[in-house]
């Protein structure tokens, strides 16, 4: 086990975890006002559960991933708990086959897609992670560094993220509010980009 390397990966997660426990309100709000109101506390239980099991997990970047997959199955609840889970999956197969983050975020991206079927466009957190997708391609092709490559792509989502204001919902729980979610930000996309913006503000930290 490399102490060095052990502590910077821990205490990266430690930061976004920590970070993201100040949305945990704002996203319930925004889920209450287009669906069950539940967000927030599903990622923040989550969050809990992965900083608890920090010290223990496995270094490497495949098999960490892995783990946080595993505990998001057993302890996130919500459709975002098995999206979630999809999305470590897949990337963290990706990365133990010796994909580089990017392609890896792609395939777990994609992993999203296969189990629930949303394109860009349905209102859900595919409209901030597709366009992440996006800027990460165009990044890497102007061989930007990752710290770039991860604002980049943290922008990408929360421009996503708005544009689902005027979006009418087609997959998931507010679907069934037809345009009265109009006006508002679909949770998923907006913690989407409230991630991605954590992890590109702690990697340049
Ligand atoms: P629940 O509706 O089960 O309470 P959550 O509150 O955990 O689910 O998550 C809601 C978010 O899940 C939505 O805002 C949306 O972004 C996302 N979502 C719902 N269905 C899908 C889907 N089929 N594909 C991708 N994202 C989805
Ligand atoms: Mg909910
Ligand atoms: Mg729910």
């Amino acid at each position: 086990r490399d102490e060095t390397t052990s502590r910077g990966v821990v205490r990266f997660c430690e930061g976004v975890i920590d970070r993201m426990m100040c949305k945990t309100q704002h996203l319930s709000d925004l889920d209450a006002l287009v669906g069950d109101g539940d967000l927030g506390s599903n990622l923040e239980k989550a969050g809990r559960k992965i900083r608890d099991k920090l010290d223990i997990m496995p270094l490497s970047l495949g098999l960490f991933t892995e783990a946080i997959a595993t505990i998001l199955a057993d302890e996130m609840g919500g459709t975002s708990g098995v999206l979630y889970t999809a999305f470590f999956l897949h990337f963290s197969r990706s990365l133990q086959q010796g994909h580089l983050w990017a392609a890896a975020f792609e395939a777990g991206c994609g992993g999203i897609t296969d189990l629930g079927g949303a394109k860009e466009g349905d209102r859900t957190m595919m409209d901030a992670l597709l366009p992440a997708v996006q800027a990460i391609h165009k990044a890497r092709e102007e061989e930007k560094q990752d710290a770039e490559v991860l604002k980049l792509a943290a922008d990408a989502a929360q421009k996503g993220a708005d544009k689902t204001k005027e979006m009418q919902a087609k997959k998931g729980r507010s679907s069934y509010l037809g345009s009265r979610a109009i006006g508002h930000p679909d949770p998923g996309a907006q913690a989407i980009a409230d991630l991605l913006k954590i992890i590109s503000d702690v990697f340049n930290s």
